[in-house]
């Protein structure tokens, strides 16, 4: 029987929605679409925005885009035809004139709306033919000597869904509040929380912070909610930010409780690595290692992210973990999302290791017949210790004899669920091989801590001595003859170059055309000049050559698209051109500069920009020619475009919040994460149920 809840005491997140007045199966239903089930999941359904309906603004003083509620005396109203028929009603208070628009219309309503009635209206100021218009307003018509109230408070707008009105959540949200008491609805950040580790003293309770927000007073202070700052918004973005963590930490405590391969850190296959490296590791280097080496020494599954900027020497650190394995007799694989990259890393792997007598194994899916069948081989009896390759390796048909190492490189390329994949490659079912993710383009700090929070992460914060930052400048492409020279006197005097070519229209096909048509265009240029071409459509062995000879220094110049964005390493070239790069994100533009600044000499970075740019698109190119900081260009690129764009559409549902916003909220991370520590070390019991009252059924990120 629908109605009051048993006693105040019952709790709001196990009481159906049924108990308020008004909800049966039909309702339930639609509401169920926007994932609410229980009361308290009503009280947790938040107002996109506020329209202010507590005052009648004076017309004179209306602002475009604004939502006014007005009032005024109608002076005329007409049909006006025209390409759309429609009616026009113009209305005037004491400070001025304003029309109101309405495309669809009855008789009647022309009728009501005749000269000398009063109208109440609310709607969105926008530009109309006759100057400051609403289209379709919200209305009513004031009887002579009536004044009706005003509402006496903001009045919030909720996420909706079809069938399911405003007016009609608004009333359920204000049954719900009315049930709320300190039993029903628990606090569950104890005080010594807020208190202690946010120092928060101004913060509103949560059953304040709610009532609040759902009904901001007449007074409230709009611009403040709007931005989000207000005490209340803040108050439950922080548990909001709270919950998301405890659940990826949860999640994390799951795999945890998996078997890892212990791999005692003995030195036989390290020493003599390092003792053969022509350069000694940085700092950062060491530390990263140490850090990894500690966690292959667990009998727990290694989950671990790598940073590190373009450049940074990630490569190394990786050889060092997998000599880890192989030193206890583990197979360590390493995986690249393109073939190329992959190859880059298959090279280096050989040049690095063979020598020591190890056996690497490579596998894409362009190796084929006789000599896959002979790699699979080698794979499955263990006599390669290490294996390069891309995706292939996560198919059915690839079996490890022991491994005991999985290392990614370019995290973000890949789905999460093809990094589950390799982990199930593991010994058996209950252990799983360690995990390295490394990734070059910077994860920004903000989103690193919450998407990637069932991560440790390890961060090189330091280049290789000898790099001269590279020097960026922005052209237009009419200044194209130009930079055709500078081309050539640089590689006159012994430098090399890459001309790159971006993408078109996200097809591969039409960037490989446009890459062999610049390339012919350059080659008739620039005659005294060698120039290769390399692009994602050409065959291993063609690209493998054109690559040697570049690094040879047999090609000046090397026109290329964006395959060449990670991986490559040829010290002498100084010189980078890039076309169109208002075409691509910050972090990849980012990536495609590291291939240069590799060496002692200076290098330079010309973006060869499209005329007109738009205003962001200036802003954005500022933005590199200003910095070559990794970290900070990811951060901004981050508060340009938004997580979604940032860490591609895969993932882009995983940063629904419903309060909280990564970028806006970025100072409440660090006490999220003490207070999470806290919470699950003295609370641990508050861990459930604050991570159902803000995820519910709602699907959580990937990462499981
Ligand atoms: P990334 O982090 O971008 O993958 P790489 O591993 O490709 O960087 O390293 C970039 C270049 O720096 C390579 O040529 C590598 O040999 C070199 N390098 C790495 N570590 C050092 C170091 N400690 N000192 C000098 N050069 C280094
Ligand atoms: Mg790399």
């Amino acid at each position: 029987m629908p109605g009051k809840p048993a006693s105040p005491q019952q709790q709001l997140s196990t009481l159906p929605l049924e108990a308020l007045k008004g909800v049966g199966p039909g309702l339930k239903q639609r509401l169920a679409i926007l994932h609410l089930h229980s009361v308290q999941d009503l009280l947790f359904h938040l107002p996109l925005r506020y329209q202010d309906r507590t005052r009648l603004a004076p017309i004179g003083r209306v602002l475009l885009g604004q939502d006014v509620m007005l009032e005024g005396d109608v002076v005329h109203c007409d049909i006006e035809f025209g390409r759309r028929r429609s009616l026009v009603c113009r209305i005037k208070d004491g400070t001025g004139l304003l029309s109101l628009r309405f495309f669809h219309f009855s008789a009647a309503q022309k009728n009501m709306l005749s000269p000398g009635t009063r109208v109440r209206c609310f709607g969105e100021i926008r530009p109309g033919k006759t100057g400051f218009e609403i289209y379709h307003p919200e209305y009513q018509v004031i009887k002579p000597g009536e004044t009706p109230a005003l509402s006496d408070s903001l009045t919030p707008i909720y996420p909706a869904t079809e069938g399911l009105q405003q007016t009609r959540l608004r009333n359920l949200i204000d049954q719900a509040l009315a049930l709320i008491t300190p039993e029903s609805l628990r606090e569950w950040i104890p005080q010594a929380v807020l208190a202690q580790v946010i120092r928060q003293t101004r913060w509103p309770s949560l059953s304040q912070a709610l009532a609040y927000l759902h009904h901001p007073p007449v007074d409230a202070p709009v611009q403040q909610l709007f931005d989000g700052a207000h005490p209340a918004q803040q108050r439950l973005a922080f548990e909001e930010l709270l919950s998301h963590r405890l659940c990826l930490r949860r999640l994390r405590k799951q795999s945890a409780v998996q078997q890892g391969p212990e791999m005692r850190a003995q030195h036989r296959y390290r020493t003599q690595f390092l003792h053969q490296l022509p350069f000694k590791l940085t700092g950062a280097q060491q530390k990263v290692s140490a850090e990894i080496s500690a966690d292959l020494q667990q009998p727990r599954p290694m989950l671990r992210l790598l940073q590190g900027d373009v450049g940074s020497g990630k490569t190394v650190v990786a050889a060092l973990a997998a000599l880890q394995a192989v030193d206890n007799e583990f197979q360590a694989a390493i995986m690249a999302p393109t073939e190329l990259l992959a190859e880059q890393h298959y090279f280096n792997f050989c040049q690095w290791l063979e020598p020591l007598g190890l056996k690497i194994g490579w596998l894409s899916g362009k190796v084929k017949g006789k000599q896959r069948r002979e790699t699979l081989a080698d794979i499955a009896d263990g006599s390669a210790q290490l294996v390069v390759g891309t995706h292939a390796l996560f198919q059915d048909e690839v079996v490890f004899q022991r491994l005991g190492l999985v290392i990614i490189d370019e995290q973000h390329r890949f789905g999460v669920h093809q990094r589950l994949a390799l982990r199930e490659k593991g010994l058996n079912k209950q252990t799983q091989p360690h995990q390295l993710v490394m990734t070059a383009t910077p994860i920004p700090r903000t989103l690193a801590m919450s998407a990637y929070a069932d991560l440790d992460v390890s961060i090189i914060n330091e280049l290789p001595p000898g790099r001269t930052p590279v020097n960026t400048l922005i052209i237009a492409n009419t200044r194209r003859p130009e930079v055709i020279a500078r081309i050539h006197a640089a590689c006159q005097s012994g430098s090399q170059a890459y001309w790159v070519c971006t993408l078109i229209e996200e097809s591969e096909a039409l960037e490989c055309q446009a890459a062999e048509v610049t390339w012919q265009a350059l080659q008739a240029q620039l005659p005294d000049l060698n120039i290769g071409l390399i692009h994602g459509r050409l065959k291993p062995v063609e690209k493998a050559s054109v690559m040697t000879a570049f690094k040879k220094g047999e090609l000046h110049l090397l026109v290329a698209t964006t395959v060449i964005e990670v991986g490559v390493d040829v010290p002498n070239a100084s010189l980078m051109i890039i076309e169109n790069p208002e075409r691509l994100g910050l972090a990849q533009l980012h990536q495609l500069r590291g291939r240069v600044g590799r060496g002692a000499k200076a290098s330079h970075c010309l973006l060869l920009y499209q005329t007109p740019l738009s205003q962001a698109g200036k802003l954005r190119l500022g933005i590199m020619r200003d910095s070559n900081d990794g970290f900070y260009i990811a951060e901004q690129d981050l508060a340009l475009r938004g997580p979604g764009q940032v860490l591609g559409t895969q993932q882009t549902g995983l940063m629904s919040f419903r309060i909280a916003d990564l970028v806006r909220d970025a100072d409440l991370l660090d006490p999220v994460k003490s207070a999470a520590d806290y919470i699950e070390h003295s609370y641990p019991s508050h861990v459930d149920p604050l991570v159902d009252r803000w995820l519910g059924d709602r699907e959580l990120y990937g990462n499981v």
